[in-house]
């Protein structure tokens, strides 16, 4: 698979699809203060710097006037000759960012960080729910293979889609044993929803799950990816329910580790 070298940042300002609360749709300007305010430096644990880089450009927000125009938007800068790390929004939105990505890539994993398997057939009427995203995904074929890790929250319904659907799950209760199975082959696109990981280290999420992944366990997970990565995003971080920050700075070093696995 040729991939272009070219990694842009954008962001998507919208939480009108969050069952719960309001707030994703202020995580992009928080994430980016964040980066840039010199409490840390750009470099990645690895060593390195992929925000002073000739590939790296942030293109601001996705211009989009519907829920579903976020599709458009995204194929747009796709076409622009870039892979995306998008930032910001409630979950809802990677059904439209995977629908863009479809039309470039014709085999890849989605790799799924997350509390919830957002597999509804639709929450509280709502189809288009953050509760829904990946249930939209896989009945479009938006991806070759869906990996869920971080999962600690299904019902009834949930396993009974994801059985329908073929969805792999890593769930909390068994994430040591079964992360050492975890092996990509195909390209990936990582879907990260910030509440995947405990809220003790990440508080400034909407729906707290005790019980999640801890930073730590997450770098491993990332640290141990070897295939290309042909976009991502970072979603559900929620700055009314930060404390200090703690959560910006998490999503902050998420996109810089990120932005590596994709520019390396
Ligand atoms: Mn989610
Ligand atoms: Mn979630």
């Amino acid at each position: 698979m040729n991939l272009p070298a070219n990694v842009a940042l954008c962001s998507v300002p919208f939480d009108a699809h969050s069952s719960f609360m309001t707030g994703p749709a202020l995580a992009p300007t928080r994430v980016r203060e964040c980066l840039h305010n010199g409490s840390g430096n750009y470099w990645t644990e690895r060593g390195f710097n992929p925000i002073e880089n000739d590939n790296f450009s942030d293109i601001g927000d996705l211009q989009f006037s519907s829920y579903l125009g976020i599709a458009d938007a995204a194929d747009g800068a796709i076409r622009q000759g870039s892979r995306l790390l998008t930032i910001g929004g409630d979950h809802s939105i990677s059904y439209p960012l995977l629908q863009a990505h479809r039309r470039h890539y014709s085999d890849f994993t989605v790799l799924q960080i997350d509390a919830h398997g957002d597999l509804y057939d639709n929450f509280m009427g709502n189809s288009y729910s953050h509760a829904c995203p990946f249930a939209r995904v896989m009945e479009e074929g938006l991806c070759d293979r869906l990996v869920q890790v971080g999962i600690r929250t299904l019902n009834p319904h949930q396993r009974q889609q994801a059985d329908k659907f073929g969805v792999e799950q890593i769930e909390m209760m068994h994430f040591e044993e079964k992360i050492q199975e975890l092996h990509f082959t195909r390209p990936l696109y990582i879907s990260f929803d910030i509440d995947g990981i405990d809220p003790a280290f990440a508080p400034g999420v909407s729906h707290h799950e005790p019980g999640g992944l801890s930073v730590r366990e997450v770098m491993r997970i990332l640290h141990n990816i070897k295939v290309p990565i042909i976009g991502a995003d970072i979603v559900e971080y929620n700055p009314h329910r930060d404390h200090h920050g703690i959560t910006a700075a998490l999503a902050a070093k998420l996109a810089k580790e990120i932005l590596e696995l994709m520019m390396r």
